[in-house]
């Protein structure tokens, strides 16, 4: 340590004597206190080391020496130490005159009290700065105020605190009010470690750092220009630490000349950092404070603190919202005011018991407010312990989530209901079977599943439009429901299907009557604000365990059986049997060897004439296919056509049917001089769809040698009332070809004329199902020539088909019928006994 800085060394009390302001001797001890030597003083007057601020009151006293109005004075007083600090000296003077009264000298005892000094200034800064403090003065401005306190005091010094952020790592602006603009830039932001500044280094190290030459110090580059900027010699680096341990920041003095702190600045040093530590610390807690009372009185969350005996001691705003209780009204109440009755004794004892072993529940709880309404709330009661781990206080935090628990609601209800009728949709309808095929199979009882399906609803929705049609749906669910227990379900799939489970039953036999029962009810005429509609409804019904084990095969037997009670006829029920999923099973594998039935060359053509009855020779013949199915034998065409359809295997099919039937014409047209035609059928499927390929059934006939004029394609009237501009594309292309059209079975669709002219048809089939029981006089007579005087008005020839008998031919020929087809002339026959026939 610096011999200076022991005071044990200082003479205490020294004298001097003036000849006015002039020094006549000095002791060494006074040098010693003013820093300057015997020579330096005796060269000076006391006026020029007197600080400036005393200066005034001291030259008053001295003139009164002089005017002799008194002869002592004693009085304290600054003076300036030749190294710029300040020395507080209580001085004793006592003026020595001449005989004739006016002064001489004066004998001055000078004492050094700086220390004591110091000490009394350190504590009223600090008293100062801590009512500041709780004046509530900001931050800054104390910090200000304490480095202000402190350079007034040290001339020579100059201080800067800096402060470090949360994280403890970088430096933010604290105070320097003395420094250089740049110098506050430069500490902003920069980050804390050895090497960095003394400042650096100390609030890393959490120890003092004394750096007497900065010059020869190992700091960074940056901090030695830094203080070089500034005419810095030598820095000493308290750091700032908490209550906690925690370095909060450093408290720094600078000198302009290179040295170390003596005792007094040591105890300045740290005085000061621990009242900016006490500062710093204080304006945290306030800020926290202020902080959480901000969260407390504005956050939309309702709190609600108790006390250990759990009665309520604070509330906030949010609480009084959401409850509409003020604390006068809950204050000293317990929470229990709150309860909505919605939960049992055991809910409360779980949660109680929770919070006494874990000390937090959480969860969603009903309570009532002071208005009476009963509401959710998502709560968080947490527990404030005491140091000696008793409870202290209850915090309940909670919020009001009615909104949240109704779209929640909303939500799942758009999810498993119909929107319409308010029933299960098909999710929840799959949730409710399998957790009834689970209860059945506990209670080995059994379950019904019923699939309804409305008879020509979808007629009413085109006629009446489908806003008639949900008012018809919403009833007929009505009815449905109407007809079964509470227990049971009925749910509606989609469109017009309706299922129905009938759980835990006994006895089979029950499930008929509701059937018969809803049955009977969808009869009933439906009034549909002005109009009345009429359903029905067909039912397939199907039981577990009997029939099926799981969800997906119930379904399937119910939608089979209730397939097989609309094919029966509509209005009536059918239960599932093995025969109906064998019939199911066997279409499925029909239809897997029809989709190999074509390469494996499995298709043949059979041809039937078509009898000109005027000349009664064959001019035309229809192409019909047939299936030679491996194992099956010769399938139908009424059993695989459907299929065909429905799997889109119809367009390769239909094409090889042209393609065939143009090769035989090609070889018979010799036998009929020119003007043999034949009869290919088309399916709808075929002309609604873009695959069709015109183009290379005219290049067939082409190839062949054939014309347009030797083919007759078969369409059905179905296909022209809903001709759409696919099948209008078609059939203008087969007329510009030369290729007639003629409508298969007429009379068993909407046998509407009017449109026949329109769409260039050239021939009328006869249904055989007009023909079959001909006779003269009966109104299918009546029929049939009525249909070939329309026809022959309209441009057309007319074919009868299924021409059995020879009293049908002459029937028909006398009604002015042009062809005739049917097994009176021939059945169909395989090409070369047709080849043979045509010949013959
Ligand atoms: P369709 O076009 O009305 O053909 C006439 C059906 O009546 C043929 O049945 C024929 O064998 C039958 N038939 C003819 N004369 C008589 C008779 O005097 N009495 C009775 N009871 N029946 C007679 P087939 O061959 O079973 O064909 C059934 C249906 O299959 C056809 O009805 C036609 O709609 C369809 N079809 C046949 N071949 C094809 C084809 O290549 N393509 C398409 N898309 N459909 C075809
Ligand atoms: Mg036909
Ligand atoms: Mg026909």
């Amino acid at each position: 340590m610096h011999s200076l800085t022991n005071p044990r060394l200082i003479p205490r009390f020294t004298r001097f004597l003036i000849p006015a302001y002039r020094w006549i001797e000095v002791n060494d001890a006074l040098c010693k206190i003013l820093g300057y030597s015997r020579e330096e003083l005796i060269t000076m007057t006391w006026a020029e080391l007197t600080h400036a601020d005393d200066l005034p009151r001291n030259e008053v006293l001295f003139n009164r020496i002089l005017a002799g109005e008194s002869d002592e004075y004693e009085f304290d007083k600054r003076f300036m130490h030749k190294g710029g600090e300040i020395v507080y000296a209580h001085v004793a003077s006592c003026a020595v005159r001449k005989p004739d009264g006016r002064l001489d000298y004066t004998v001055a005892i000078v004492e050094d009290i700086s220390r004591h000094r110091r000490a009394e200034n350190r504590k009223r800064l600090r008293n100062r700065t801590l009512e500041l403090l709780a004046k509530g003065l900001p931050l800054h401005e104390i910090m200000e105020f304490v480095v202000h306190g402190v350079e007034a005091e040290n001339p020579a010094m100059l201080c800067s605190i800096l402060m470090l952020d949360e994280g403890g790592h970088h430096f933010v602006k604290g105070s320097a009010p003395g420094w250089a603009e740049f110098y506050n830039k430069a500490i902003h932001g920069a980050e804390i470690g050895p090497l960095t500044g003394s400042c650096g280094t100390a609030a890393h190290t959490a120890k003092r750092v004394i750096v007497e030459d900065i010059l020869i110090y190992p700091f960074g580059k940056d901090y030695r220009e830094l203080a070089t900027k500034e005419g810095l010699a030598s820095c000493w680096s308290e750091p700032i630490v908490g209550s906690s341990g925690k370095v909060l920041g450093t408290f720094a003095i600078y000198r302009h000349s290179p040295g170390v702190p003596n005792e007094t600045d040591i105890a300045l040093i740290e005085s000061v950092a621990n009242l900016i530590g006490i500062v710093i610390e204080r304006k945290r807690i306030e800020e926290e404070l202020q902080l959480a009372s901000l969260v407390y009185r504005n956050t939309s969350e309702a709190m609600m603190v108790t006390d250990e005996r759990n009665r309520i001691i604070a509330i906030n705003p949010a609480f009084t919202q959401i409850t509409g209780y003020s604390i006068n009204e809950v204050s000293g109440k317990d929470p229990k005011i709150l309860s909505s009755g919605r939960h049992d004794a055991d809910f409360y004892k779980v949660l109680w018991s929770e919070i006494w072993s874990a000390g937090l529940w959480q969860g969603e709880i009903w309570n009532r407010k002071k208005n009476g309404e009963i509401y959710p709330e998502w709560l968080t009661i947490n527990t404030v312990f005491n140091q000696d781990g008793a409870i202290h206080r209850h915090v309940a935090l909670f919020s009001d989530i009615t909104d949240k628990v109704r779209t929640d609601e909303l939500i799942w209800r758009q999810a498993n209901f119909d929107l319409l009728t308010g029933l299960p949709n098909r999710r929840m309808f799959y949730d409710r079977l399998e957790q009834e095929i689970k209860k059945a199979h506990r209670t080995g009882l059994q379950l019904a599943l019923l699939f309804i399906d409305l008879d020509c609803f979808k007629e009413i929705n085109d006629t009446l439009g489908h806003q008639t049609g949900d008012i018809l749906l919403v009833e007929a669910a009505s009815r449905i429901v109407s007809c079964v227990r509470e227990s049971d379900t009925v749910a509606r799939l989609g469109g017009d299907e309706f299922t129905v489970i009938l759980s835990e039953l006994s006895y089979t036999g029950s499930v008929e009557k509701v059937a018969q029962n809803i049955i009977a009810k969808l009869v009933d005429p439906f009034l549909l604000s002005d109009e009345i509609a009429y359903v029905s409804a067909s039912i397939g019904i199907t039981f577990y365990p009997g029939d099926a084990l799981d969800v997906e095969q119930l379904l399937r037997n119910a939608d089979q059986a209730m397939y097989v009670a609309k094919n029966s006829g509509r209005n009536r029920f059918s239960y599932f049997t093995r025969s109906m999923q064998e019939q199911a099973q066997s279409r499925l594998r029909l239809l897997n060897d029809l989709r190999a039935a074509l390469s494996a060359d499995q298709f043949m053509l059979y041809f039937q004439p078509i009898v000109e009855l005027s000349t009664d020779r064959i001019t035309k013949a229809e192409a019909l296919l047939r299936w030679q199915h491996p194992e099956r034998g010769l399938v139908s065409p009424m059993d695989f056509i459907p299929l065909a359809e429905e799997t889109g295997l119809i367009h390769d099919i239909g094409d090889w049917v042209f393609r065939e039937a143009a090769r035989w014409a090609s070889r018979w047209i010799v036998f009929c001089q020119g003007n043999f035609q034949i009869s290919v059928n088309g399916s709808p499927v075929q002309f609604q769809s873009e695959n069709m390929d015109i183009d290379s059934w005219l290049d067939r006939l082409k190839e062949l040698g054939l014309s347009g004029q030797n083919v007759v394609i078969e369409i059905t009237e179905g296909l022209l009332l809903n001709a759409d501009s696919h099948v209008m594309d078609k059939l203008t292309r087969f007329r510009d070809a030369g290729i007639q059209v003629a409508i298969d079975d007429f009379g068993t669709g909407y046998s509407a004329l009017s449109y026949l002219k329109k769409f260039d048809i050239d021939y009328l089939k006869i249904d055989r199902t007009f023909i079959r029981d001909l006779t003269a006089g009966s109104s299918d007579m009546a029929l049939s020539e009525a249909i070939i005087v329309m026809a022959h008005k309209l441009g057309l020839k007319v074919i009868a088909e299924g021409v059995e008998t020879v009293e049908q031919k002459v029937l028909l020929s006398n009604a002015g019928c042009d062809y005739a087809q049917g097994y009176l002339f021939s059945k169909p026959l395989p090409p070369d006994e047709f080849e043979a026939l045509l010949k013959a």
